[in-house]
């Protein structure tokens, strides 16, 4: 009975017959050199799959998102690995694209997550500890940057202008004030923070204050969820703005002549890494771009390959559908340019019920009664969370599908409710169970989903790429998010109004920085807020990615690990070498 079964049973369980690397290529009908094992698992080499593949029609695109959660998470990877092993249980040629865990929340408060109960990606060991070394590939590029800045810095300050002409260098007056990029570590590490460098002597690098922020924060990681190809990972990385001289121009990768050397240390994790459904369906896993400032989503050339290689390919969108159907809708899918066939909204009885006004819900904490006994009442006036994200699916000419993703402790009366409320929107719905019984759970739930990529989509984005900053940000927040408007404070207004004026910046992706707990930029407000305005605070640019990012809210790019840490609990087995506290 697979609810007596905790995750790493089950993991470990449908371990003992993953296919293997040489497995998959005759599963998948890939060339032998299209493989490149690393142990039991392997990355698939995306150069070669897509131009064998290149005209080849694509197969139905499906994006997984949620409602406003609950700090619990409400299933969305687990919804994914549901769909997949639902739609192979129908006998479909299917298979998904996730992203890839950091260490640092890994070893710090939630320990990894690739799914749970039946609906897993599998092996989770190499999952929750590095995979095939994209996060070290990332680091180095990244560091290597900081490495050419600061070296850059000493010499220049150490040489006149004429020792400077015979290395054939120019001077590029850095203002060590504005520097803008940090060292990278991928774990939560709030001791690294604020730091000072190049404390010493003359050859002992130029002294100033700097940072280290966690790996996943990185703009190259960022790009490689967007790039859609080596070339356009290249000149992406060619364009990073590392800081600015003294006159207030920018300085890039570019100037520092780092860009090749660092796509050189980028040229394995272009590939994605192919992993396991409990049941043995191909999942993707590629890039994890850090949830606030960047998309969010699994990797665009995973969705690529993962279309060619599928009749049904699965993608997961990070957060809830104001943030990551969002993004997907107006950045990633206008960047790839594919069309998705339906958006699967997750949802869970329990997030309904904190919308209705249920207790708060702490992670780490027992769930309060209200969770666990029936409360029809809640769970209706909660509704209003759903609908509003339903809404904002339509908007893209998407007819979402709601998934309830079931747990022991709903009641019938509590299901009827949601899809009454679902479908007088105007959705499909399927209660699915995935999570307790696998992919014979989600039968309901495949069918729904085959069904809905039967309809025409006449796809359409929230905003023309014409449409200046400010004004693209009041449509979002209105459209998407339910606000009355925007409050610029000055510095972001001044920001955003020379950004508008510049050419250069017009094809730039609006990425928006809020909160995925509550469709406002305040995490305690839930259900639907009415009569609020959005404040936006700062606008971030990364040139590279070509991501503008309007702040509603705080950011930090380097969180911190706390008193009871994962790692606490994580050690290996010294007999056969397996790795126990993980997950
Ligand atoms: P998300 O991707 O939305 O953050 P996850 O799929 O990672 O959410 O799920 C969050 C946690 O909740 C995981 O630990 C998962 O095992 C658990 N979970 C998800 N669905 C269920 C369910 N139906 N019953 C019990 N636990 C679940
Ligand atoms: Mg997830």
């Amino acid at each position: 009975n697979a609810t007596k079964l905790k995750d790493y049973e089950i993991a470990e369980l449908a371990e003992k017959n993953m296919p293997m690397p040489y497995e998959w290529q005759e599963k998948l009908g890939l060339q032998k050199d299209e493989i490149i094992p690393y142990g039991r698992i392997c990355k698939l080499d995306f150069m070669k799959i897509i131009d064998r593949l290149k005209d080849k029609p694509d197969g139905k695109f499906i994006e997984v998102t949620a409602v406003t959660p609950t700090p619990l998470g409400e299933g969305k990877t687990t919804t994914t690995m549901g769909i997949t092993e639902g739609l192979g249980k129908r006998g479909m040629n299917v298979g998904a694209a996730i992203r890839q865990p950091s260490a640092g929340p890994t070893m710090n408060i939630k320990g990894t997550a690739a799914g749970g109960g039946n609906a897993l990606a599998i092996p989770m060991t190499e999952f929750s500890l590095g995979l095939t070394g994209d996060l070290n590939d990332i680091m180095n590029a990244h560091n290597l940057a900081m490495v050419a800045l600061t070296a850059r810095m000493q010499h220049e300050r150490n040489y006149d202008d004429e020792e400077l002409a015979k290395r054939n260098l120019r001077r590029l007056d850095i203002d060590p004030t504005r520097v803008e990029i940090s060292w990278v570590i991928d774990f939560c590490a709030q001791a690294l923070r604020n730091i000072i460098i190049g404390i010493g002597g003359r050859m002992d690098g130029y002294m100033m204050q700097s940072k280290f922020n966690i790996a996943v924060s990185s703009e190259i990681m960022a790009i490689l969820a967007v790039a859609r190809d080596l070339k356009d990972m290249r000149e992406r990385i060619g364009k990073i703005i590392v800081a600015y001289d003294k006159k207030g121009n920018p300085v890039t990768t570019s100037d520092l002549e780092v860009a090749g050397a660092m796509t050189a240390f980028m040229r394995n994790a272009i590939n994605p890494t192919l992993m396991s459904t409990a049941e043995y369906q191909p999942v993707l896993v590629h890039a994890g771009p850090f949830a606030n400032i960047a998309i969010g989503q699994s990797s665009i050339i995973a969705d690529r390959i993962g279309l060619k290689m599928f009749d049904y390919h699965v993608t997961e969108s990070g957060f809830a559908a104001d943030i990551g159907f969002e993004k997907f809708w107006n950045v990633k899918c206008r960047f790839s340019g594919h069309i998705p066939n339906v958006s699967v909204l997750t949802t869970t009885i329990r997030a309904l019920k904190m919308h209705g006004g249920g207790p708060e819900v702490v992670a780490g904490r027992p769930l309060p009664e209200a969770y666990i006994k029936e409360n029809v009442g809640l769970v209706e006036k909660g509704c209003e969370n759903l609908v509003h994200h339903i809404n904002t699916v339509r908007k893209s000419g998407i007819k979402p599908v709601v998934c309830i993703n079931s747990f022991s402790t709903d009641t019938k009366d509590e299901i009827m409710t949601v899809r009454r409320a679902a479908e007088a929107a105007g959705a499909r719905c399927a209660w699915s169970e995935h999570w307790l019984k696998g992919g014979d759970g989600a039968l309901e739930l495949a069918d729904a989903v085959i069904d809905a990529c039967n309809d025409q989509v006449d796809f359409k984005f929230l905003y023309p790429l014409e449409m200046p900053l400010r004004q693209r940000v009041d449509i979002i927040a209105r459209e998407v998010y339910g606000a009355d408007g925007v409050s610029w404070t000055a510095e972001a207004e001044a920001k955003a109004r020379a950004f508008e004026k510049n050419p250069a910046y017009q094809d730039f992706a609006t990425m928006m920085v809020k909160t995925h707990l509550s469709l406002t930029h305040d995490p305690t407000l839930k259900g639907v807020p009415k009569r609020w305005i959005l404040p936006i605070r700062d606008v971030l640019v990364y040139a590279g990615a070509k991501f503008l990012c309007p702040v509603a809210g705080s950011i930090s790019l380097m969180p911190g690990t706390g008193s009871d840490p994962a790692y606490r609990r994580i050690d290996v087995n010294t007999e056969n070498g397996q790795v126990i506290g993980l997950f």
